[in-house]
């Protein structure tokens, strides 16, 4: 039996040290529904792809509205396993943002196609609808836009143009949880999408894990198969009419019970962590509007019916960026830079051919971005620490 005590020890407050992450705060609230998922899991004897992933997968299908959720080992995965299940062939094209985590582009060589990169959007850093459009070439077979940080791609635009080339619409929807567009979660736009549940995403687990989503029962089949071994049957128990016919060379990427079970006990608190979020990136932008040396804050998505924004990170763009990162880091702030380099500048692309200014929008948010202290635990007290502390940094000449 797990002790009903948190076994995750909350960061001291030092009066000045801000971590970039933590959920010390949130596991030590939530431990006790946390521990008894975790004790469910021990009587239950089933530590792969048992009743809790099953659970799981139902519970995201009612959150999100997706018709099938198939839990796997992490986002990459998922992508993975998606662009197969789509019927991605060797060599085919898939235009991807040029801004963006690896894994959005590798997850398109490790399914045997061919990464097309598009430049993205300023405000957004998704994938530029009228940039799209430019990069469509005869190879083009499939187009994955990304929704980063705080910001989702424009998918009307995106969905219409791939309509109209006859390209199959998927989406790395790793960081998309809660996100809405015209009423449609992330990754429900075009033939599936994706979750990853890394320990600092939206929803974290305390390990990797990740998931699959579509509405297409056939993709829902096929990902049920690939993520094990390429079994058809018994993996889709929960997926009533889907026969067990074909077999494919899988892999094994079954979700582990013991990330369902802590991803269960969160779920519920999901909404207040997003709520929490929104009113941290409030703080933040209205202490650094006036701040000389931040040259962009995140717009939030439009609020509306059918429409919802998710800060997953709070990201800015800023003046001598590096210089700031070691100001902060000196006093004891965490920050990250997403992403140091734009993806066709990655030594793993270089084959594909892009030079150096392909991609202008996408270099320059690779020089500026700047990921700010960010998670729910985060007090007031601490957004103002680091404001001050940014802050001080131009004022005091911004280390020139
Ligand atoms: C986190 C992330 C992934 C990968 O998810 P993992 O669970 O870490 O494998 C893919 N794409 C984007 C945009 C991400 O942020």
């Amino acid at each position: 039996m797990l002790s009903r005590n948190s076994p995750l020890a909350l960061p001291e407050d030092t009066g000045e040290e801000v971590a970039f992450f933590s959920q010390a705060a949130t596991f030590r609230r939530l431990w006790p529904s946390i521990a008894d998922r975790l004790n469910e899991v021990f009587d239950d004897g089933k530590f792969s792809h048992g009743a809790q992933v099953a659970a799981l997968e139902r519970e995201l299908a009612a959150y999100t509205g997706a018709g099938f959720v198939l839990g796997v080992n992490s986002g990459t995965d998922a992508l993975v396993l998606l662009l197969r299940a789509c019927g991605l062939r060797p060599g085919d094209g898939v235009l991807v943002p040029a801004y963006s985590f690896v894994a959005t582009a590798s997850s398109v060589v490790l399914a045997g196609g061919r990464p097309q990169f598009v430049d993205v959007e300023p405000a957004s850093y998704a994938m530029d609808p009228a940039a799209l459009e430019r990069a469509i070439t005869p190879e083009s077979r499939m187009v994955m836009p990304t929704h980063l940080f705080h910001a989702q791609a424009d998918m009307a635009a995106i969905g219409a143009i791939a309509e109209r080339h006859g390209l199959t619409l998927v989406e790395d929807s790793a960081e998309g949880i809660g996100m809405r567009q015209r009423g449609v979660h992330a990754g429900l736009h075009g033939r599936g999408g994706v979750l990853s549940f890394f320990p600092s995403k939206t929803l974290g687990a305390i390990g990797d894990a990740g998931a699959v989503l579509t509405d297409d029962p056939a993709v829902a089949a096929t990902v049920g198969a690939l993520r094990h071994h390429g079994r058809y049957g018994r993996t889709l128990a929960h997926f009533p009419g889907i026969a067990n016919e074909t077999a494919l060379p899988g892999v094994n990427s079954k979700m582990d019970d013991f990330q369902a079970a802590v991803l269960r006990a969160k779920l519920p608190d999901l909404d207040g962590a997003i709520e929490r979020r929104a009113a941290l990136a409030a703080a933040y932008t209205e202490r650094l509007r006036d701040v000389p040396g931040v040259r962009r804050l995140p717009e939030p998505h439009s609020e509306g019916p059918g429409e919802r924004g998710v800060f997953y990170v709070y990201l800015v763009e800023v003046e001598r960026r590096d210089a700031l990162a070691a100001h902060l880091a000196a006093r004891g702030i965490g920050t990250e830079t997403y992403y140091p380099r734009s993806l066709h500048r990655q030594p793993c692309f270089a084959e594909l051919g892009y030079g150096q200014g392909a991609f202008p929008v996408a270099e320059a948010a690779s020089r500026h971005a700047l990921a700010l202290p960010f998670h729910p635990d985060l007090t007031d007290d601490q957004v103002r620490r680091v404001c001050e502390a940014v802050a001080a940094f131009y004022r005091a000449g911004g280390g020139r």
